[in-house]
């Protein structure tokens, strides 16, 4: 299969291609370049990119396959697994993720009839149950409520009973270990119970993730070994000085989950959910100015699919779209020993992409949807899928307010933001929809898009050798 005529991000350092052309075979990428330096091959299927821009695919970090949807997950048709995956996943470009806490036995087979190739669904990584105090556990009306399927974690007390807990999961061939250092109430899992559980991932060659309620909760899991924390923790305030230059000599990752807490709050005042998501963004703003590694990671299964918002929240924070795409292809792949397999779009690579459609100018009815290309080595053939309906997703409102498309326009007149993000689910003459019509006012003249859509978005940007002389005002 060739794609042909996008806009090629091979990588967050490289300059992108134009008019480039992806060559897969096999499920992975045998060639990429400009168009007319790449031989194609004579009989492969063409999908025509012209106007989309092309990523590597992406990682979210911090998922749970344990809504009600997954539960007795080999009853659920083949078809209808493959739509839910879609709906959650990868409509939004997602071909990679980390589960963090979910009945492994029932993931496990979900993973397994991706692989098979029965179903299209992303690459599956995950911690199985979750390691938590004792007394963690909700009741079983509050999971009903929640609409979470009853997940067995193990209750541990004291460092044996980790260790064991891990050694077990780890024996079932999880893929990282997943502590709760607290529950809602109070109940904390001290520092020695939390490193013996991670000497046992760490032995085995796996990462440790942990969930903190508090501040105290994230230095004690880095003191005990954790690799990444799953959440950032506003509701203690912000982080210190101390605490992040902790976590960066350790190279301990952060998940941000920033829209985690808007959602959490939703039915509080709006003066509340305000401050607390400022402190999430303020933490994250803290560690990126201390050099600290961010993975993209949401909590998806207890938030919203939808991933605009969190991109919106993290370039709030200061990310660039750089930035953001290396948290979401190489940073992840990387940490997880997928770094000369995934995250970047080279020869040899698994042909996990995105692409992503859109040129707003062509007006809503031309606007597609990102398509996720995901490999290949499930079924021997490349799995194309396009978001159902017309509308564009997440990803590609993120791309619009990420000035993607502004390289190819005027700099003068900003990207069409505000009708790229209305038209996503609302038809041509109605007013966006509240959610969207607020990352619409990224695209105006005030709001943290503004940075992006300045020239001197170049200063903050690493600059690629391979494109000198780009004329001034040019964004990237
Ligand atoms: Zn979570």
């Amino acid at each position: 299969m060739v794609l042909a005529g996008g806009t090629i991000y091979a990588s967050p350092d490289n300059a992108p291609i134009r008019g480039g052309v992806v060559v897969i075979e096999g499920g992975n990428i045998a060639a990429i370049g400009p168009s007319g330096a790449v031989p194609l091959p004579p009989d492969a299927a063409v999908l025509d990119c012209a106007g989309c821009a092309i990523t590597a695919g992406f990682w979210n970090c911090h998922v749970h396959f344990f809504e009600r949807k997954w539960a007795n997950v080999d009853a659920i048709p083949a078809a209808e697994l493959s739509r839910q995956l879609q709906e959650m996943l990868t409509q939004y470009g997602f071909t990679s993720v980390f589960d963090l806490s979910s009945p492994w036995a029932n993931t496990l087979r979900l993973r397994e009839r991706i692989e098979s190739g029965e179903a299209a669904g992303p690459a599956i990584r995950s911690t199985g149950e979750g390691l938590v105090p004792p007394g963690a556990v909700p009741p079983d009306e509050v999971l009903e409520i929640m609409s979470v399927m009853k997940t067995p974690m193990p209750e541990v007390a004291d460092a044996e009973q980790a260790a064991a807990a891990a050694l077990r999961l780890l024996d079932q061939g999880v893929d990282g270990i997943k502590l709760f250092a607290s529950s809602p109430r109070g109940a904390t899992l001290p520092e020695s119970v939390m490193a013996a559980a991670a000497t046992e991932a760490h032995r085995a060659g796996k990462p440790v993730f942990v969930h903190p309620n508090s501040t105290a909760d994230v230095e004690s899991a880095v003191c005990a070994g954790a690799d990444i924390v799953a959440h950032t923790t506003p509701r203690s305030g912000p982080w210190s000085e101390d605490l992040i230059a902790l976590m960066r000599a350790r190279r301990v990752a952060l998940t941000p989950t920033l829209t985690l807490w808007k959602y959490y709050l939703r039915h509080d005042r709006v003066s509340t959910r305000e401050q607390v998501v400022a402190t999430a963004i303020g933490q994250l703003r803290a560690s990126l100015a201390a050099g600290g590694e961010v993975l993209f990671g949401s909590d998806l299964g207890a938030v919203d699919y939808d991933p605009a918002e969190e991109y919106a929240l993290m370039a709030e924070a200061g990310m660039t779209f750089r930035q953001i795409l290396a948290a979401l292809t190489t940073a992840p792949a990387q940490r997880f020993g997928e770094g000369a397999r995934r995250g970047r779009i080279a020869p040899g690579f698994a042909a996990d992409l995105a692409v992503l459609q859109g040129h707003h100018e062509a007006g809503p009815q031309a606007l597609g949807a990102v398509r996720t290309l995901h490999p290949a080595c499930r079924r021997g053939g490349v799995q194309c899928e396009r978001a159902p309906g017309a509308g564009i997703t997440g990803a590609l409102t993120w791309a619009a307010v990420a000035g993607w498309f502004s390289e190819e326009q005027d700099p003068a007149s900003p990207p069409a933001c505000c009708e790229v993000a209305g038209t996503r689910t609302t038809p041509v003459g109605n007013p966006p929809p509240a959610r969207h019509r607020s990352l619409g006012r990224l695209g105006g003249q005030a709001g943290p898009a503004e940075r992006w859509l300045r020239p001197t978005w170049d200063a903050r940007t690493p600059v690629s050798t391979a494109s000198p002389g780009r004329p001034p005002g040019h964004i990237r």
